[in-house]
């Protein structure tokens, strides 16, 4: 049995292993192992019904060596510093491997906000945003959504900023409204990253998305885009999950409908539809296909769930799906994988588009950002490529060495202060 998931662990031994791999000088990686600050704040609320409330906050700021720290906000019952932790380094070798100019940092509510009405959740917004408002700005540390959380809360953290500040400071978040300044695109933005992923890692292969079987667990933002996505590019979804399970069609399910049942607030375990088989979240997981997409939370793919996947290829929509020990099992076995920091990656590439749109007060056409996102992702993927043949090593460590590399010589030419 494996022992207790710590997902700062785990980040931390993949740059150590990276670190090897790729021989990069370790003189600035102790810098990398830790935050450059943690904040944690409580955060009082009064309810509907008149109690007040405490909840915990957090925002890490991991690093901000290659430009202003940025990152999502999530809202989890499970939700701690020490996942908002590691979320804020992958941010940082996230935005490093596809090479946009931003650090990494991430922010966080432990909250069910499935037990909080929509106006306690407001409050509880901009609570938060008051409280880190000292360390946040456009130029310093830009949020954005994440698990639980979506445009209406940023249009809520914008608007707190911009009361503090008193003016409009659209340039703050991203994954805002477009009706506030937020990017055409940038809504389905990290779906679109996934299926872009799956396509680059497919062609690798010499196969095609429509002759793929493909299985997503999750139908928040990533798992619900991308799943849409791939149903128009003709690949078969065979089986899709929420919180309360999941759904399998050996003959493909409808993205469309599924998605559109589960926006108006539809549990997947209510969904029923000839030809569809009610299966658990882990079966989703180990089902018979041949991608596999990871959507939800940490820890999914680990050293008991690797041994049963009966998938090919792996492209992680979530971050930090996979443990170490599974990462192991699936190379044993041979089942190709598309990292975290890359396949997500698809979000804050467009969050990046969506703040130069701001600073510059301009507006994009939805194709011009698709178009320049696809592009971004190609390139770092070929990097990618290229990194894998000179290290002799997975899709992950190729990834990871890239951007360890673009961190640690930034922090040597920059030096140490003071
Ligand atoms: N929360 C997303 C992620 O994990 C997007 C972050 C952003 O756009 O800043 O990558």
């Amino acid at each position: 049995m494996e022992k207790r998931y710590d997902p700062y662990e785990n980040v931390i031994s993949v740059m150590d292993k990276a670190m090897e791999i790729g021989r990069i000088d370790k003189y600035m990686f102790e810098i990398l192992k830790n935050p450059q600050r943690e904040t944690k704040v409580y955060l009082p609320v009064e309810m509907d019904d008149g109690t007040v409330k405490v909840f915990e906050g957090y925002r890490v700021q991991h690093s901000n060596i290659r430009g202003p720290f940025k990152g999502g906000i999530r809202y989890h019952q499970e939700c701690d510093l020490n996942e908002v932790k590691a979320l804020a380094t992958w941010m940082s070798l996230k935005c490093a491997v596809v090479n946009i100019p931003f650090g990494g940092a991430k922010g966080g509510i432990k909250v069910d906000p499935k037990t909080l009405s929509k106006r306690e959740l407001c409050r509880l917004t901009r609570r938060y945003t008051y409280a880190i408002e000292p360390i946040i700005g456009a130029d310093s540390d830009i949020p954005a959504p994440d698990v639980n959380t979506n445009a209406q809360t940023m249009a809520w953290v914008l608007d707190t900023y911009s009361m503090l500040k008193g003016k409009p400071c659209p340039g703050v978040v991203t994954g805002k409204p477009v009706e506030l300044g937020g990017s055409k695109g940038r809504a389905s933005a990290t779906g679109r990253g996934v299926v872009i992923s799956a396509k680059l890692l497919l062609e690798q292969e010499k196969k095609e998305l429509k002759d793929c079987r493909v299985a997503i667990q999750g139908i928040g933002n990533v798992g619900g885009n991308a799943a849409r996505i791939f149903y128009h590019r003709d690949a078969k979804i065979v089986a899709l999950s929420d919180v309360s399970g999941g759904i399998f069609s050996e003959d493909g399910l409808n993205a469309d409908q599924v998605s559109e049942f589960v926006e108006k607030g539809g549990l997947l375990v209510d969904y029923h539809e000839p030809g569809i088989r009610h299966i658990t979240n882990e079966e989703v997981i180990t089902c018979d296909c041949d991608l596999l997409v990871p959507a939800a939370l940490e820890n999914q793919i680990n050293a008991e769930t690797a041994e049963k996947l009966q998938c090919r290829y792996i492209v992680e929509g979530a971050n930090g799906p996979t443990t170490v020990e599974a990462d192991k099992i699936l190379e044993e076995r041979g089942i190709t994988l598309i990292p975290d920091i890359f396949a997500n990656s698809g979000g804050v590439v467009v969050s990046y588009f969506e703040w130069v749109q701001n600073l510059q007060e301009l507006t994009w056409e939805k194709s011009q950002v698709n178009d320049m996102l696809e592009n971004i992702l190609s390139k770092a993927f070929n990097e990618m490529l290229e990194e894998r043949k000179n290290s002799n090593c997975s899709y992950r460590m190729a990834a990871y060495i890239i951007a360890l590399r673009r961190l640690i010589y930034a922090e040597e030419i920059k030096g140490i202060f003071p």
